[in-house]
């Protein structure tokens, strides 16, 4: 089946194996080999795989009301799943907005941005800042943003200018003489010192992902950073656009990434977990001066996609609400996240070649590292990252690996975000799996 696959897959040379079923941790393919999904994807699938209430639900719905278009009606679902995630949302987000995915939704934070300056008579702010070592998504505006240099090169000439400044990523970047929160000073004046750079009034908004995910590895702030960050967002009167595709969603142990840095943005992003993997949905939460500022000026957000707060989207998301909230599951990934953490310790604390373990809730990655003493990263040829997906897919195990940019060289580190679901049997699993692939690939 596979030498007539016409699908356009990732890699054209090597289209993937065909997985025909799923449920709990595990996928199965057409061979009838069996993967524990220990990434949810990429840190999607945070139920597990066809979790009873979440597939009643979008039977339920898609029976009931399947679609209608935002330029007729609104629909239950959608509501609903509004005022659940606005209920218990940071102070002042008191909006929100669902579309299709992650870069859907940054795309929507971005044009916001524009718009709600346009609207109060600052049109000269057009200017948006990101960080080095971030994945906003994979559409135009949102590489733009996007610090993952080897996805958007190809795109650079047709990118809307935007400017990256230092990312905040203490083992990469923290001096040793300089203490965390020295680090985050440093880390956050560089966002000041670009602003600085422009004329007073161009920058619209600084967006940053809470935890840092796909190209650096689950990578949390130091404390103190956002702090320090959203002061200097308010002294210029530049918008904070949080990024929570990935970390949000109670991935890091907490629905939202940035309550445990003590902050509220101006518009958060979140999605991947959002649906579970049982629907495509990402949201935008904005904050009610954005809203108001729309509200009474033009009336109308300029923008738009068919698919917006789609019915059947919607109602797996509040059934997905219903399980972190009222089934418990967002108790549990602090307490097993903390099981993660320690298993990863006693197997790679004192590996030669394991130069970092980091992460926050049930969102860990170990950084391979060719000298350990120097953190020197593997010669980027030797594509560590995907000889250890590939051992571990011979293993019967899925993990997220990626290489990441360090300092212009590839860095590779593994990713596990694991169901909320998991029990400490698997996590054993998984990491005693994990081992032995980082030992066949290294
Ligand atoms: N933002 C972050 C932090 C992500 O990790 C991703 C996807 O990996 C996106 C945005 C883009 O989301 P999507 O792939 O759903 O468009």
């Amino acid at each position: 089946m596979q030498d007539m696959s016409r699908i356009i897959h990732r890699d054209l040379r090597a289209p993937p194996p065909v997985a025909v079923r799923a449920k709990g941790l595990w996928i199965e393919d057409d061979q009838g080999r069996r993967y524990a999904d220990a990434c949810g994807g990429a840190a999607v699938s945070c139920l597990g795989h066809a979790h009873p209430a979440l597939v009643a639900a979008v039977r339920d719905q898609v029976g009931r009301l399947d679609y209608v278009h935002t330029g007729f009606f609104s629909n239950r679902p959608a509501e609903e799943l509004a005022r659940v995630m606005l209920t218990d949302a940071p102070a002042g987000l008191s909006h929100i907005y669902f579309v299709s995915g992650g870069s859907e939704a940054i795309e929507a934070s971005l044009k916001i941005a524009r718009q709600y300056f346009v609207e109060r008579g600052e049109p000269g702010r057009t200017r948006f800042i990101a960080r080095r070592q971030s994945y906003h998504g994979n559409t135009l505006g949102a590489l733009s943003v996007g610090g993952n240099m080897a996805r958007r090169a190809l795109y650079d000439p047709i990118l809307i200018p935007a400017s990256l400044v230092e990312p905040c990523f203490a083992y990469r970047f923290k001096r040793e003489d300089e203490t965390e929160e020295e680090y985050g000073a440093r880390a956050a004046a560089s966002l000041e010192a670009e602003i600085l750079r422009h004329p007073p009034g161009t920058v619209a908004a600084f967006l940053a992902e809470t935890v840092v995910g796909a190209t650096a590895g689950s990578v949390p702030p130091v404390p103190g950073y956002f702090r320090r960050i959203r002061e200097i967002c308010d002294r210029h009167g530049v918008l904070l656009i949080l990024d929570e595709v990935m970390s949000g969603m109670g991935r890091c142990g907490t629905l939202h990434a940035c309550t445990a840095e003590g902050i509220v943005p101006d518009i958060l992003v979140v999605a991947k977990g959002l649906g579970a993997g049982v629907q495509p949905i990402g949201a935008m939460l904005v904050s009610e001066a954005i809203v108001d500022a729309i509200r009474d000026g033009s009336g109308a957000f300029q923008h738009g996609h068919t698919y917006l707060s789609h019915p059947v989207a919607c109602a797996a998301a509040l059934a997905v609400q219903r399980e972190l909230r009222e089934g418990g599951l967002l108790e549990r990934v602090a307490p097993m996240g903390a099981v993660l953490a320690d298993l990863l310790t006693e197997r790679f604390g004192n590996h030669p070649h394991v130069g970092d373990i980091r992460g926050r809730g049930l969102f860990w990655s170990i950084e391979l590292v060719a000298d350990r003493a120097t953190r020197e990263p593997f010669d980027p040829a030797r594509k560590l990252h995907a000889r250890v997906r590939e051992a571990a897919m011979a293993r019967g195990l899925l993990v997220y690996p990626m290489g990441g940019t360090i300092d212009g060289r590839r860095g590779d580190h593994v990713t596990l975000a694991p169901p909320f679901t998991v029990t400490e049997e698997e996590l054993a699993m998984i990491v005693e799996r994990l081992g032995d692939a980082v030992e066949a690939a290294l």
